[in-house]
């Protein structure tokens, strides 16, 4: 039986995980914590999808053009089309396998407005559309489990890949529980490991994603692409801990954002872009909220109690837990903060990377969301990408055999071996910490030449002592050994936000204001020996 070595259990790898199962192909599901606590389950607002049920006047062509209007020119096409005609029948099977989506007063599947969307096509589950996700294919893979087509390895981490002369022949894997490096083969290994939010410190995401696994494969062969799209969510509420996301739901329902001057409220995406501001995409507002330049409110006290208590609950509750606020009467102070990545593995639409038999999923992998995702599509991309990823494995002839990788395995575990006795007067979570200062600092909402230049500086001179850092047992064996993996996709990042001499969507440039022609194309970064070379992609190789 064909084998595939999937790393993450999360709404995309478990998606991949069962469809493989279903197509005779048994999969090793590989995660450092159980899919209950993997970012998915954090998704509040809802997925997005045409189905037969859809409002007058919508149709997937509509879906697929919001899309590429909200990715500002750069999304695939075709793997946008492909996405957006799947959302009905992945709709459907996700209530075939016990998601509850919520139902308006005619027992009607509800839908919601979100950011940037012509009609309201966002499926939900109150406030719970991640969770009960997440719920459904736990159950999936645990029959599939019980069927002996699925395996789980918990407590381990991704290490690195077996490549030899451009084939991926599995992986090295970090056991937590045995503290020992281990080696897995595979026909396939899968990357499902999320977005790289423990690279900014403070986000509306899991620090469970710290993006190492994709740093790694990139010093591996692996090319990475868009990487300067960063998504800041523009309302989120501050914490001592992280940043609350208040959902695009509320403005989704009528929320309004204002901020005051000379006493009054000034009601400024609506001054500026109608009716419809405050349900401009994402990068718009973020960048709106930013330029105002003073303490921006989300106002939903002029709704109906019962409509806040129906349709936003988790709003009303977390105000009311994390900030004191009162959202039946009083506005909520709210933040732009960076919540998800459009860039990440770069896939040809079959969800391959340039390395053979390697694939990438989900979050990680960076496919159709171009320079700003729509809210509510993440979700369904996670679901989609799983399943084309299965099924381009399904299709394939097996490996035949592996090459001998015991080398390798010896000599990285002479380098953990030899990480425990450095000496030095930085503690490894420390420099993490000042990275997350660093990328947040230099790539905000608004960026400039210097500004990145000397976010450079500062990675290249982490990266120089990384491996000299103290080893820290208090920590985790993985926040020892993934630093320089981190490191060098921050260092990629901002390389790529460099070289993008535009603004566009999420990439905003202060000295070059303007949307570009000649930049109408993906970014793609690539490493060698240290060296980092950017291009852009104007022959279009990753659409197809
Ligand atoms: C607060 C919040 C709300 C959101 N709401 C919505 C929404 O309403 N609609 C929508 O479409 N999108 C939403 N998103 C985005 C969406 O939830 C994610 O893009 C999507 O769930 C990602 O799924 P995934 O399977 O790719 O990754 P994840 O769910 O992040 O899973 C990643 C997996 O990889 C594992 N992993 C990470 N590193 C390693 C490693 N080194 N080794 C082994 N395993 C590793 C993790 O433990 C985890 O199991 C939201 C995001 C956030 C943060």
């Amino acid at each position: 039986m064909k084998e595939v070595i999937i790393i993450g259990s999360g709404i995309s790898g478990m998606a991949c995980a069962v469809r493989c199962a279903e197509l005779g192909v048994h999969a090793t599901l590989v995660s450092p914590f159980p899919s209950e606590r993997s970012q998915s389950v954090m998704a509040s607002g809802g997925i997005n999808a045409v189905t037969d049920e859809a409002e007058p006047g919508d149709s997937v062509e509509s879906h697929i053009e919001d899309t590429l209007m909200g990715g500002c020119g750069i999304g695939g096409q075709q793997a946008v089309a492909g996405l957006c005609r799947s959302g009905g029948e992945i709709i459907r099977y996700l209530e075939k396998i016990g998601t509850v989506f919520s139902v308006d007063a005619s027992g009607k599947p509800a839908r919601r407005a979100f950011g940037g969307q012509s009609h309201k096509r966002t499926y939900y589950c109150g406030a719970s559309t991640g969770k009960q996700i997440v719920s459904a294919l736990v159950m999936e893979t645990r029959r599939y489990e019980a069927a002996g087509l699925v395996s789980r390895r918990l407590w381990c981490c991704f290490h690195s890949a077996l490549i030899h002369e451009g084939v991926c022949h599995g992986a090295l894997l970090f056991d937590e529980t045995t503290g020992q490096l281990e080696m897995v083969y595979g026909d396939a290994l899968v990357m499902a490991s999320g977005g790289q939010n423990a690279l900014f410190g403070k986000t509306t995401g899991s620090t469970q994603c710290d993006g190492y696994a994709a740093g790694r494969l990139f010093m591996q062969g692996a090319e990475l692409k868009n990487l300067e799209f960063i998504q800041y969510h523009p309302t989120t509420l501050e914490t001592p801990q992280k940043r609350m996301l208040v959902s695009e739901a509320v403005r989704g329902e009528g929320g309004r954002l204002f901020y005051e001057e000379d006493g009054k409220r000034v009601y400024f995406m609506e001054d500026r872009y109608g009716p419809k501001g405050n349900l401009m995409t994402r990068d718009v507002v973020s960048r709106e909220i930013d330029a105002a330049g003073r303490a921006v409110f989300l106002d939903i006290s002029f709704l109906d109690r019962r409509e806040i208590d129906d349709r936003l609950p988790e709003v009303r509750d977390l105000c009311a837990k994390y900030g004191g606020i009162d959202v039946y009467r009083d506005p909520i102070p709210v933040q732009p903060s960076v919540h998800f990545f459009m860039g990440g593995l770069a896939v040809h639409l079959n969800h391959e990377t340039n390395i053979r038999n390697l694939f990438a999923i989900g979050e990680c992998a960076s496919m159709y969301h171009g320079a700003n995702r729509l809210g509510g599509n993440s979700l369904l991309a996670a679901v989609y990408s799983g399943n084309i990823a299965a099924a381009e494995i399904a299709d394939r002839a097996g490996v035949s055999g592996h090459p001998d990788f015991d080398m390798e395995l010896e000599r990285e575990r002479k380098a953990l071996a030899g990480r425990r006795d450095t000496q030095s007067q930085f503690p490894v979570m420390y420099i993490r910490d000042m990275l997350a200062e660093t990328m947040q600092k230099r790539l905000g909402i608004v960026r400039n030449e210097d500004n990145l230049k000397q976010g450079l500086e500062d990675i290249e001179y982490y990266l120089s002592i990384a491996e000299r850092l103290n080893y820290d047992p208090s920590v985790m064996p993985y926040f020892n050994y993934s630093l320089t993996g981190i490191l060098t996709l921050a260092r990629a990042t901002v390389s790529c936000a460099l070289s993008r001499r535009e603004s566009r969507g999420a990439h905003d440039r202060s000295d070059f204001p303007k949307t570009e022609e000649a930049y109408r194309s993906a970014t793609i970064i690539s490493y060698d020996s240290g060296n980092y070379s950017v291009r852009l992609d104007r022959g279009r190789s990753y659409e197809s």
